[in-house]
């Protein structure tokens, strides 16, 4: 089968990251936080180049991916040019992939087990490259999803950072799609401030604003700024 773009005007894109910057800020003074204190993660996951190169031209420099494999084709040769690129892992990662998911991302959000902490703290240890961390939890506790149970979460993030030596600077969840997300949030939230952990990636094209009302740091946002994603 032939895919079929459904991929937004590199115009559309630029109207779509200023119209999504405006409603962070919005949302932010709102409830009275800095609007500086919440960044932006465009989901880049199944963009074609040109949307990439779109949205790089409007200035956004954060991104999320949610696999290895099509992360290093889509940014890897794009990395000479720039320096100021941040990178996010936020998808499910398998221990033999750690290596290569070290080798490329800034930060890892998919922390769910010790075994994955020991396995990027040895990747961290053979490349002399030390991403920073956050654990995912499933806030939901869906059989389906990964993340690490809200009960067994303050256990992981002690071994992620007192066993295996990573630097845990956060959280992140994905809410239940049928569900307030709020709540979610919330429990995120309360997980964070008893670790001592201040970055909380939470909120997606449809959530984000309820998000940064709940506290996020990182708002992870595909299809508000590119459009509907094609699926398989
Ligand atoms: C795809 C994805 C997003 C973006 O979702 P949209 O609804 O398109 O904004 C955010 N977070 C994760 C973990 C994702 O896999």
């Amino acid at each position: 089968m032939t895919p079929t773009s459904s991929a937004s005007s590199p115009a559309s894109i630029a109207e779509n990251l200023a119209e999504v910057r405006a409603r962070i800020d919005a949302a932010c003074r709102a409830v009275g936080r800095d609007p500086a204190a919440v960044i932006l993660t465009a989901v880049s996951k199944t963009q074609p180049p040109e949307a990439i190169d779109a949205i790089l031209a409007a200035g956004q420099r954060v991104f999320g991916e949610n696999r290895v494999q099509e992360a290093q084709e889509r940014w890897i040769g794009r990395l000479p040019g720039l320096n100021d690129l941040e990178l996010r892992l936020i998808g499910p990662l398998q221990t033999n992939k750690a290596e290569d998911a070290v080798a490329l991302f800034d930060v890892i959000e998919a922390l769910d087990r010790e075994k994955l902490a020991r396995a990027l703290a040895e990747a961290a240890q053979k490349l002399s490259r030390a991403p920073r961390v956050l654990v995912q939890v499933n806030t939901g506790a869906e059989p389906q999803k990964a993340g690490v149970l809200a009960e067994d979460a303050d256990a992981l993030i002690r071994a992620a950072r007192d066993t295996y030596g990573l630097t845990v600077e956060g959280l992140m969840c994905i809410p239940p799609a049928d569900q307030d997300a709020a709540p979610h949030f919330s429990l995120l939230k309360q997980i964070a401030d008893r670790n001592g952990l201040s970055v909380l990636s939470m909120g997606m094209s449809g959530d984000y604003e309820t998000a940064i009302r709940c506290g996020a740091t990182h708002v992870r946002v595909g299809t508000a700024l590119f459009g509907e994603r094609n699926r398989p």
